[in-house]
């Protein structure tokens, strides 16, 4: 049974980094994504160094939560710092996904908040904080997000990208998805004028 969690979950992190990738929410080397395989601590993880969009479920690494191989490739990703931080400190989380979503990133680059223009954002996105830039694959990155993840499905970080976090990594990855399309919206209306929000008695 075990086998076959892992089997399926391999498969469902390789499906999530296709569909990132296809979308453009990551270019072929950017991004990751994990997924918490036991409650002792095992991570199965994307790999560094190889094309996102062209995965194999045999491609994935299993690490522990200090970061260090357990089995099945050389390289993980060099975010695996953020993703066991994330873990270590969520313990309600099981899958994190992190992209490069150009429109959310954008809009962070200029200053501009994520305002409820759709359900989606006047619920899910209410708070998305945008983190200052620390180094990628750096622990001081990890600490950041980890702290400011709790209670929230996703952080946008300055200068960078994407962390969105749920308990599968198809459900983190439909964060991101409606996230980026919030942020789609926001730059369109932006673009033409005023941007109309749902009123707040109506949320
Ligand atoms: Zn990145």
């Amino acid at each position: 049974m075990v086998q076959d969690l892992e089997r399926s979950l391999r498969e469902e992190l390789v499906k999530c980094m296709k569909i990132l990738h296809s979308k453009g929410l990551i270019s072929g080397l950017g991004g990751n994504a994990s997924a918490r395989l036991s409650r002792e601590g095992v991570i199965l993880i994307t790999p560094s160094g190889k094309f996102k969009g062209d995965l194999t479920p045999d491609d994935i690494c299993k690490i522990d939560i200090e970061g260090r191989v357990l089995e099945g490739c050389i390289r993980p990703s060099i975010e695996s710092p953020l993703h066991t931080a994330i873990y270590k400190s969520n313990p309600h989380v099981n899958a994190i996904i992190h992209s490069h979503s150009p429109f959310t990133t954008g809009l962070a680059l200029a200053g501009k908040k994520i305002e409820p223009v759709n359900y989606e954002a006047a619920v899910i996105f209410k708070e998305v904080p945008i983190l200052e830039f620390r180094t990628p694959g750096s622990k001081e990155l990890g600490e950041l997000v980890a702290q400011n993840i709790k209670n929230r499905r996703a952080v946008i970080l300055q200068n960078h990208g994407v962390v969105a976090v749920g308990s599968t990594p198809l459900e983190a990855l439909s964060i991101i998805e409606s996230l980026e399309e919030v942020s789609i919206m926001i730059f369109v209306a932006s673009h033409f004028g005023e941007v109309k929000l749902i009123p707040k008695d109506r949320i």
